[in-house]
């Protein structure tokens, strides 16, 4: 955990950056350059964080539920455990 840490990037982070900014408890990034400068430069950062706002069924990417059954028993397994670290 980085509570209490601050990032300073060139960009503004692409979703997977921010994904692990976010699991690292950040408490705030710093960017100079945003979406719009990293488009003009040839990522495409912002359609990524546009897609993640549809619903899973309108997203570029087919995302879907199937057999839940299967991964129960791990997140069973996950939330029996007594020493497992808080997120
Ligand atoms: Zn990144």
């Amino acid at each position: 955990m980085l509570k209490s840490c601050e990032i300073y990037t060139s960009g503004q982070p692409c979703p997977m950056c921010m994904s692990a900014i976010y699991w690292s408890r950040f408490d705030a990034v710093y960017f100079s350059q945003d979406l719009q400068d990293t488009q003009d430069i040839g990522f495409s950062d912002e359609y990524q964080y546009d897609d993640f706002k549809k619903p899973i069924e309108e997203r570029s990417i087919r995302m879907e539920q199937f057999c839940p059954e299967l991964g129960k028993p791990a997140y069973d397994a996950w939330r029996a455990r007594p020493d497992k670290h808080p997120y």
